[in-house]
């Protein structure tokens, strides 16, 4: 398990630090699938297959920050927030694991509440992001296979046939002083600070075929040595995930070979 480290930082001659208590909260770690036996995650199963490897042969020695982990927390806080409320709803069920073997690979995956309608029964995922995420779209597709995921592990695990998949947008960085901003500019803006909004439905054989594609990918790449793996492709600009958001990059020779000292 990774460990959480409280750090600081000194900018324009003064010392800034995160706060005991939330050092202290982010170390509590919510997320629910910690310590399960699996293979992977549906989360990882969605990571470039370095990252998923390094992680996997590495994550005792990887160490975070916390101040890296604060929109983590967000995520986790409001999730809780969602799940008490959910207490009082006869027909939602909220914040439940699922696990399913795919000959032989233990693959998990939580959804965030599932819905029993008289018209339609609902899988869906609460996401804490930025309006970047919304305007721009770039996570669509992997908001659409995990939620397709759960669908499936859910129904293999005895659920009525989910019918709809509804990805909840929070976003923390909304305003409603720049959407007015934006209209008159007539720029694409979230029109609310939160909302749902329908996602395609994929049928189980195609997720199934996802998820036994994923694990082969996988597996060829657990059999390479650290180094013999392709770099990710998806690095960002100017390889900005190698250099700030990569937890492993301290054992990818690619990062080593380019920025290492
Ligand atoms: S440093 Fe870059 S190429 Fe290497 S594992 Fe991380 S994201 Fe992938």
């Amino acid at each position: 398990m990774a460990q959480i480290i409280r750090d600081s930082i000194v900018y324009k001659g003064k010392k800034y630090r995160i706060n005991k208590q939330t050092y202290e909260a982010i170390c509590s770690r919510w997320y629910a699938g910690e310590g399960e036996e699996k293979f992977a995650s549906v989360t990882q199963l969605q990571q470039p297959l370095k990252v998923f490897a390094l992680w996997k042969r590495h994550d005792k020695d990887v160490i975070l920050k916390a101040s890296d982990l604060i929109f983590i927390l967000f995520g986790s806080a409001m999730h809780e927030v969602l799940r008490k409320g959910a207490e009082n709803l006869d027909n939602i069920l909220s914040e439940k694991r699922l696990a399913w073997d795919f000959e032989g690979y233990r693959i998990t995956g939580g959804y965030d509440a599932f819905e029993i309608g008289l018209e339609d029964n609902i899988l869906t995922d609460h996401k804490t992001t930025t309006i970047s995420t919304w305007i721009y779209g770039d996570r669509i597709k992997d908001f659409q296979y995990q939620l397709n995921c759960y669908k499936l592990l859910a129904e293999l695990n005895g659920y009525p046939p989910i019918t709809k998949l509804m990805v909840d947008y929070f976003f923390r960085d909304w305003s409603k002083m720049e959407k007015l901003r934006r209209d008159e500019r007539d720029k694409k803006y979230p029109p609310l600070g939160s909302f749902e909004e329908e996602l395609k439905m994929m049928t189980n054989s195609e997720i199934n075929q996802y998820i036994r594609d994923r694990i082969q990918e996988m597996i060829g790449g657990l059999s390479m040595e650290d180094d013999e793996i392709p770099p990710c492709e998806e690095r960002w600009k100017n390889d900005i995930r190698c250099k700030h958001y990569c937890e492993v990059n301290k054992w990818c020779n690619y990062y080593k070979e380019n920025y290492g000292k």
